[in-house]
């Protein structure tokens, strides 16, 4: 049995993984078998990381995290966990080839993710001029002109923000009227840079190695359109990955995994959780990073009481 494993690859579990394994407790890494890595693969330039004053980029970065990992003893393996059972003190998950491997205790590090729009052209322009974060990316639109998609606070929030970098911001909104709450809504109505695009919906992302428009539908008549933009950033939502956990552990109503103040226990105890999958409001590298190393150190020091209480009743 293993004192701790690590579900999750992003800088979440990775910096998890820094922390557990330099205090000894050769953490077991449950990296996933196709998103080995986390949401940093799919983009280019990551310039907010601290400590790259040039900039680095999203997969150099990652793999630098799995090289420190590795260095102090973690041992990473390429599966993804099917199945988890937090009921009692041993904690059980299973991974794809079936076989089911037991801690004492775990960190839930698995992220979340941006919903996509699915349409042409969206996952080739992808750190090409798509963008799911203007916190990230929006100082590379400088004097540009680009669009958001959305029509709900997060959208609103973004298309606020990009007004601080692009000349012009279209907002395209599939309906009439914005989900948004009031004062967001006003704040871009009062906004001139930004422009509303209503009824309609991306149909086509344009560009050949950057985007140069998108083509619209009309969701009353069904008409199409073209509009000339530089980028598109979508903000229609994102899911933290938490299906596995249903009824296991206790959830916020933003659908996060609920944490004890800002501790990363979870409702069930030696149970930890890091990064995206905890997180509605920052979600960011770095605040996935500082997250995963408070999961590692109160992991710690769960562990150490069980010791304890180990040795007590031993007496
Ligand atoms: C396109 C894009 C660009 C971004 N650019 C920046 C940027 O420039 N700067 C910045 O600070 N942030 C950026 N972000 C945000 C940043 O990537 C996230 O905040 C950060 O990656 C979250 O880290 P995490 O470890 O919580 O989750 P993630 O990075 O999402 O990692 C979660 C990991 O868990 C794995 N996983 C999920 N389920 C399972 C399972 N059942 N079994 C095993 N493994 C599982 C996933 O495959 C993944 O490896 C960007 C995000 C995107 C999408």
């Amino acid at each position: 049995m293993r004192q701790i494993i690590i579900i999750g690859s992003g800088p979440a579990g990775f910096t998890a993984a820094i922390y557990a394994a330099r205090a000894g407790l050769e953490p077991l890494m449950f990296a996933s078998s196709v998103g080995i890595g986390g949401e940093l693969m799919n983009t280019t330039d990551v310039e907010n990381f601290p400590g790259f004053p040039e900039g680095i980029q999203g997969p150099e970065l990652m793999q630098r995290m799995q090289e420190q990992a590795e260095k102090f003893g973690t041992e990473v393996v390429y599966d993804d966990i099917t199945d988890v059972d937090f009921s009692g003190d041993v904690k059980r998950v299973t991974s794809g080839d079936g076989v089911v491997h037991e801690a004492s205790a775990v960190i839930y590090a698995t992220g979340s993710a941006y919903r996509k729009l699915g349409v042409e052209g969206e996952e080739k322009l992808s750190g090409h001029g798509v963008s799911w974060c203007a916190t990230c990316d929006g100082f590379f639109f400088r004097q540009k002109t680009i669009a958001v998609v959305g029509g709900g606070d997060s959208a609103m929030e973004e298309a606020t923000f990009l007004t601080r970098f692009a000349d012009k911001v279209y907002v395209i909104h599939r309906r009439d009227e914005l989900k948004a709450s009031k004062i967001m809504q006003q704040r871009a109505f009062d906004n001139e840079k930004i422009e509303f695009v209503w009824n309609s919906e991306v149909a086509e992302v344009v560009g050949d190695t950057e985007v140069t428009g998108v083509k619209l539908r009309n969701t009353v008549d069904g008409t199409e359109s073209d509009l000339a933009i530089e980028g598109l950033f979508v903000a229609v939502g994102n899911d933290p990955r938490t299906h596995l956990v249903h009824g296991k552990l206790d959830l916020t109503s933003e659908g996060t995994i609920a944490v004890d103040g800002r501790s990363s226990r979870t409702s069930a105890a030696g149970v930890f959780a890091a990064g995206d999958v905890i997180d509605a409001s920052y979600r960011q590298a770095i605040t996935a990073a500082g997250s995963g190393t408070a999961a590692a150190l109160d992991a710690e020091h769960y562990l150490a009481a069980l010791d304890q209480a180990a040795l007590a009743a031993a007496k």
